[in-house]
């Protein structure tokens, strides 16, 4: 669906397929957050022990929220992702 295409051109066969991309290109090896966002220079992770919680102690009460959580901290602020593209959903108010 093209809801669930990203803007480099990527389609997703679902939302959850989409933010697995977006946290690829998002997310870096250290998972530091990136300076410019709010959470900027504080590391964000699935719990070793919980899949439901974030390492900076945001409990998310679903995997699906965790990854909404991590979205929120990494994604940059012109969606620019590693490789130098933009990377966005294409249903998002850009
Ligand atoms: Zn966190
Ligand atoms: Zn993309």
């Amino acid at each position: 669906m093209s809801a669930c295409r990203c803007a480099c051109g990527y389609d997703a066969d679902s939302a959850d397929d989409l933010t697995d991309h977006l946290g690829e290109q998002y997310i870096p090896a250290d998972d530091m957050a990136p300076a410019d966002t709010a959470l900027g220079g504080t590391v964000h992770a699935e719990a070793a022990n919980d899949n439901r919680a974030c390492v900076c102690g945001f409990a998310a009460g679903s995997a699906q929220a965790l990854d909404a959580h991590l979205l929120d901290v990494f994604t940059p602020s012109d969606r620019i992702g590693a490789d130098g593209c933009h990377h966005s959903a294409r249903d998002e108010a850009v």
